[in-house]
């Protein structure tokens, strides 16, 4: 990576542990922030906090997990003043789920300030209530960049009063071609305004894009350290494309993760290969940009609820996928850029847990390989084929199923009352019961294989909050 711009700064151990009251916080924040459990500051907040809350620009290279999220939103909501209805902040995202997430995580960071409006403009979603909603006002504008400036275009939404622009995740908004459409949304902001840059990788044209649109950024460098150590990492050659889809069937069988993100190049790919898992008995989804908002969701939640134990996606499409534990992460498509196969295989081995990360290639993914090679602190481990286990079994499920009922926020459900129909009038055990999504029209709850049944019987038969519900298992 080339730090010659000056002004930069990496975290080092020292920074580890300091508490957010060292910062100029208002006290709501402060407290929420005590009230979220987060004791100290993450690396990427120690290095951008003080920077950004003296209303400096700055670019960070930080990837999702870092807390970056909570570092903007607490220099822009620590600026904000609620009584003045207009839109202060602004923040471009490359996809619906990260713009959803960031809007969420925002919230929970305001909720301690009142009367803070906090609006997703995001495409795919009917534009109607976007427009009454930005009638009512707000304060900051979670979005992705055609959608806002579709609003702008219709002049729906102003951003005379804007304060803070927020580039998140800039690099992937590059891939994804949406540098026309940031430039245009630049060119309807205020000159004097604040920019905050993040991006998981720095390649040229990030720093071209800072040059454009920010005034002498500070630079910040959080390097992702337990790359090196937490993950297990294994390449595996095969002599052709047609090889590869036997090998990675037996290094399932053989490590028999309970998820596994699975990495392809091409949506096309991400389709076939998870076809192809399904017809050998595997439990797998694709996630990709082709899918409608509603299917994308559903994918997300059946893997984050374990169960479903493959999902085959794009780098893309897994952008903004927040997923707690995730065993195991498999490139079945060697990463163009060494940069993104970090970031692929960081989503493994986190808070503490062990990851495991194999890479199947073939010999024309040599130039890539040496360039992954080139910065590891030790030499490649080549795995061997022959050195996996060959198990009995040709295939295995995950744990749970995914139940999906017709009730969500719209009805007022809430999580407590599908657990405490499940186990107080169904009779079933408490640890049967997994995770439960409640959208705004269904809810998912994610059961375990062996009680499944009795509890698909249950809610056929039984009522929730008093009235029938229609029920379905997801496979
Ligand atoms: P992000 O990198 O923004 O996707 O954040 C990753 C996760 O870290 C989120 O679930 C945050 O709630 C959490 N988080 C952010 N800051 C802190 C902190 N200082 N201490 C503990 N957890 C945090």
């Amino acid at each position: 990576m080339n730090h010659a711009d000056s002004g930069h700064k990496t975290a080092n151990q020292t920074d580890l542990e300091q508490p957010f009251s060292s910062l100029p916080l208002r006290e709501s924040l402060l407290k929420n922030i005590s009230s979220l459990g987060y004791e100290t500051m993450t690396p990427i907040q120690v290095q951008s906090l003080p920077i950004m809350l003296k209303g400096e620009d700055v670019i960070a290279k930080a990837k999702t997990g870092s807390g970056k999220t909570a570092a903007f939103g607490l220099s822009l909501l620590n600026h904000l003043n609620a009584e003045n209805f207009a839109v202060q902040a602004l923040i471009l995202c490359p996809t619906r789920e990260l713009a959803e997430q960031v809007s969420q995580a925002l919230r929970r960071l305001a909720r301690l300030m009142p009367n803070v409006k906090i609006l997703n403009l995001s495409g795919g979603i009917p534009m109607k209530p976007q427009l009454d909603s930005l009638r009512h006002g707000a304060h900051i504008i979670v979005g992705t960049p055609g959608r806002v400036l579709k609003h702008l275009g219709k002049e729906t939404l102003s951003l005379h009063k804007l304060q803070t622009l927020v580039l998140d995740e800039a690099d992937r908004m590059l891939d994804m071609g949406f540098l026309d459409d940031i430039k245009e949304i630049v060119s309807a902001c205020p000159k004097r305004r604040q920019t905050l840059l993040f991006s998981a990788t720095y390649p040229d044209e990030i720093k071209k894009l800072s040059k454009q649109f920010m005034q002498h950024p500070k630079e910040v460098f959080v390097e992702a350290s337990h790359t090196q150590h937490d993950i297990e990492q294994r390449f595996y050659e095969v002599s052709t494309q047609a090889n590869k889809f036997p090998l990675l069937k037996a290094l399932l069988l053989h490590y028999k993760p309970s998820s596994t993100l699975i990495f392809c190049n091409t949506k096309q790919q991400t389709a076939e290969l998870s076809d192809k898992l399904v017809e050998a008995g595997f439990s797998s989804l694709a996630l990709n940009g082709d899918m409608e908002q509603a299917e994308r969701h559903q994918v997300i939640i059946r893997f984050a609820n374990q169960s479903c134990s493959i999902l085959v996606a794009t780098d893309v499409a897994a952008r903004g996928l927040d997923i707690k534990e995730l065993p195991a992460v498999i490139n079945y498509e060697i990463a163009f850029d060494h940069d993104v196969h970090i970031h692929r295989i960081g989503r493994t081995g986190r808070a503490g847990n062990k990851g495991l990360a194999l890479s199947i290639t073939i010999p024309s993914d040599a130039p890539r390989v040496c360039l992954i090679e080139e910065n590891l602190s030790h030499p490649i481990v080549w795995g061997n084929m022959s050195e996996l286990t060959n198990s009995d079994s040709t295939t295995f499920q995950p744990d749970m199923v995914t139940v999906c009922l017709d009730v969500g926020k719209k009805d007022k459900i809430r999580p407590g009352d599908i657990l405490g129909a499940l186990t107080k009038d169904g009779n079933l055990p408490g640890d049967a019961i997994g995770k439960i999504d409640i959208a705004v029209l269904c809810s998912y709850v994610a059961i375990h294989r062996n009680q499944v049944d009795k509890a698909y019987r249950y809610l056929q038969n039984g009522k929730l909050k008093g009235r029938k519900v229609n029920v379905k298992k997801l496979k």
